[in-house]
């Protein structure tokens, strides 16, 4: 039998279900029929509402309350046709509305109900007055571009649905939230709407962690891509002498010759290599870095050009080399001056007949790879004594290039600084203020023999010690103040308030050489320091135990040896 609803007909008293509502005050609970409810402020619902907005979007909020509502308007299709077993079909129906109201969500005027629960037939359209979710939108987030009742909205969905036990839609027609007169909702069977699959997928959870953890993988491939792409810090620096390097790096990636990298240790030379590696037409073929120092001089042929099964005791079975590995890309071999004799004789026969055979093998395999050698020692001299092959070193040296050491670009230090910084703090999840003047200069004035390397582990250290939103200290960069040049002399107040020549009398050699010249012992120095320190921090033992960089009870055990601590 359809049932069709006009306004002012029987919009039932529904005392019925006010009296499902007890409050268990002292239990802590609030039951609705058999289910617990939550009394929540609305203000706190804005807020949260916002923050969901905020952070997810519109359309994933969105879908959050409409998924919401959906839960809570099964639960009442089932509390309905329980409180209401002998009414007919629309007072069923209503007590869905009245529900609403009575959770004091929103006013429900039904404005026209067709229901017929044996054909499935289902029409409706309601007047929403007072929508909680319209005020949240006035007073947290402002006029919306769409309609903005959406938990009223999905609970409007699950209800009917359920209640008619087929999938049945509604949608808000007009919405004060968004600027118009009245909230109004429609709804009908879903095959009745074109976009019933769109708007179904609100109610599909959509687990946000999957797309994080796709993005964050995206990201850093990106990041890693990119990182290639600079070639770390290739390219990083202004000065004369680094341009000159970069300006022969792109000129030498061009052609396929064979670079032949010098320079100190730490200069780069592993990421200048894999600079005209990328820059190069070979860039998306593989590039094989060897440190040929650290390979055992009897493994070296074997780990560079591969073995055959058997070739010696240990060789179980038959692998390729690096070279073979980087066929049709880039070998980098540093410290190429430590290669044996025989791996000498084997890489001058890939340069000039791009052949090879394996260890233990008869059979001549066809390499294409592009060489870039380096060392920190001359190969020239190395000729000159007998250890590196003469034919080979002029193979190798037909475009050298020499990268400066750090202390011939110091300019470079500032930007190098920053990138160092930047990596860190990502990789350490902390935002420093940067170095102090104090440590900036200290690293101007320093020779760097380690060069770049150095600097990063410097960098690193800094970071690592260093609290957010605050500078790194010359302290937290060096754990002992370095040599540096030219320490130009400052003047400084001495313990007795004069003013003094602090480069005399700050020097490490100064003071050690005071102290031994005058036969001061270290339990007497031992026990000045201790002295003072204590003084500095007002008798204050663990003040005291941080100025002198020691643990609080490691200070009181001296403290109290030397018989500080019992006349204080
Ligand atoms: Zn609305």
């Amino acid at each position: 039998m359809a049932v069709t609803y006009k306004p002012q007909l029987n919009y039932v008293d529904f005392r019925d279900l006010t009296e499902q509502i007890r409050f268990q005050s002292t239990e802590g609970k609030i039951w609705f029929g058999e289910q617990r409810m939550l009394l929540m402020h609305l203000n706190a619902m804005a807020a949260f509402r916002r923050e969901m907005v905020n952070s997810m979007g519109v359309e994933r909020a969105k879908g959050f309350f409409l998924r919401l509502g959906y839960q809570s308007g099964i639960r009442d299709a089932e509390l309905a046709r329980k409180l209401r077993p002998h009414c007919d079909e629309l007072d069923i129906f209503l007590a869905g509305p009245q529900l609403h109201s009575l959770k004091g969500m929103v006013k429900v005027i039904p404005l026209e109900i067709d229901i017929d629960q044996e054909t499935g037939e289902f029409y409706g359209k309601l007047e929403w007055i007072d929508s909680f979710e319209v005020e949240i939108c006035q007073t947290e987030l402002g006029q919306m571009d769409e309609a903005v009742c959406w938990a009223l909205l999905g609970y409007a969905c699950a209800y009917t649905s359920s209640f008619m036990g087929r999938e049945i839609i509604f949608r808000e027609i007009s919405c004060r939230g968004c600027g118009d007169e009245k909230c109004v909702i429609e709804g009908k069977p879903a095959e009745q709407w074109d976009d019933a699959e769109e708007f179904a997928r609100y109610f599909k959870a959509d687990p946000i962690i999957e797309e994080l953890y796709d993005l964050q993988a995206q990201l850093s491939s990106l990041r890693s891509s990119l990182h290639k792409q600079k070639g770390q810090y290739y390219g990083i620096g202004q000065s004369g002498a680094y341009n000159k390097v970069c300006k022969m790096i792109d000129k030498a990636a061009q052609g396929k010759v064979s670079v032949l990298l010098l320079g100190e240790t730490g200069v780069g030379k592993e990421v200048i290599a894999r600079s005209v590696h990328l820059r190069s037409e070979r860039a998306e073929s593989p590039f094989v870095a060897v440190n040929c120092a650290a390979i055992p001089p009897d493994l070296i042929e074997a780990e560079l050009f591969g073995v055959e099964k058997g070739a010696y005791t240990g060789a179980n079975q038959s692998r390729e080399g690096r070279f073979e590995r980087a066929n049709g890309g880039t070998i980098f071999l540093d410290e190429v001056i430590e290669l044996t004799p025989r791996a000498q004789a084997t890489l001058l026969r890939v340069l000039q007949e791009g052949e090879l055979e394996r260890v233990g093998d008869n059979r001549t395999r066809k390499v294409n790879v592009r060489v870039i050698a380096a060392t920190n020692e001359s190969l020239q001299q190395a000729v000159e004594e007998g250890r590196f092959r003469a034919d080979l070193f002029y193979r190798l040296n037909v475009f050298p290039v020499k990268v400066p050491p750090l202390r011939e670009r110091l300019e470079d230090l500032p930007v190098l600084i920053e990138h160092f910084l930047e990596k860190f703090h990502s990789e350490y999840d902390k935002r420093t203020l940067g170095l102090s003047d104090k440590a900036l200069d200290l690293c101007m004035r320093y020779h760097w023999p380690g060069n770049i390397r150095e600097l990063e582990n410097v960098i690193e250290r800094g970071v690592i010690l260093t609290d957010n939103n605050e500078c790194i200290s010359q302290e937290a960069l060096f754990a002992v103040s370095p040599p540096t040049t030219e320490d130009s002399p400052t003047d400084c107040v001495d313990m007795g308030g004069k003013v003094t020549n602090g480069h005399e009398s700050t020097g490490v050699g100064s003071w050690s050489e005071h102290i031994l010249g005058n036969n001061i012992s270290l339990e007497e120095v031992e026990e000045t320091l201790m002295r003072e320190a204590m003084e500095r921090a007002n008798q204050n033992v663990s003040k005291a135990a941080r100025i002198l960089g020691l643990t609080r009870p490691a200070l009181a055990y001296r403290l109290k040896k030397s018989g500080i601590l019992a006349e204080t």
